[in-house]
């Protein structure tokens, strides 16, 4: 017999799950795919300082901000975290993030190694990071090329980046290799479903059991 979805026993916490990786190494493309495959994750749109790119839409990609506004965003506590990349600052709003951690939802987050710490000393248990490594250098500096959304000196930058982010692999809960885009995303997809099982997160099992146990 199955269970009906609407069962308390399969009420849970939301998780957060994070992907980190120097920019080029196929983050993008994971969590395109991730999003279409889950229809209980969505992403985190992130604040930032830096100016739009193109094709990039306000408050789908980025909300896109002045200094003065994302200021105002720390102060009064609106932001889980921030941090300054590339010269531009970038946050996780909260609101949005608690809303749907308490109805269940899981969030999808894009950022660097510096919010993610920010993340796991605040949110703790609730959150699942994985570090996204290239296959290779060689590889990274095509994707970054090849993405021509950024000049030559854009790709310089994010490239001399690339070493020192890497550095930070092992301060995260796993590490996937992006050698093959498929691959890499059973293996993403094999995290979630694990960790959505989680004891912690079954915030619906109390009752259930104590039901089971009673002999109904
Ligand atoms: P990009 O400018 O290419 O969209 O992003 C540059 C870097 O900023 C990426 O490494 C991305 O992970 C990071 N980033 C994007 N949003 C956030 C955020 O809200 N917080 C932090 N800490 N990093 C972010």
């Amino acid at each position: 017999m199955q269970l009906d979805p609407s069962t308390q026993a399969l009420t849970r916490r939301g998780l957060m799950l994070v992907l980190s990786s120097p920019s080029g190494a196929g983050k993008t493309t994971l969590s395109r795919a991730l999003l279409k495959n889950n229809e209980d994750l969505a992403m985190s749109v992130s604040a930032t300082t830096r100016p739009p790119r193109p094709g990039e839409e306000d408050g789908k990609d980025y909300f896109f901000m002045e200094p003065v506004d994302f200021n105002l965003m720390i102060n009064r506590d609106e932001l889980l975290e921030y941090a300054k990349v590339f010269g531009n600052y970038y946050g996780t709003p909260r609101a949005p993030v608690e809303a749907a951690l308490e109805a269940g939802k899981d969030v999808l987050f894009d950022i660097d190694w510096q919010g993610t710490q920010q993340l796991a000393q605040k949110m703790g248990e609730d959150l699942v990071s994985i570090f996204i490594l290239p296959p290779s250098t060689a590889v990274l500096e095509k994707r970054l090329k090849t993405r021509a959304q950024d000049s030559d000196e854009v790709v310089a930058q994010r490239m001399s980046k690339a070493a020192e982010e890497i550095s930070h692999w092992r301060e995260y809960d796993y590490v996937v290799i992006n050698d093959d885009v498929d691959r890499c995303l059973n293996e993403v997809q094999a995290i979630m479903t694990a960790e959505r099982v989680r004891c912690i997160r079954r915030t619906g099992l109390i009752d259930f059991v104590s039901q089971l146990r009673e002999g109904y």
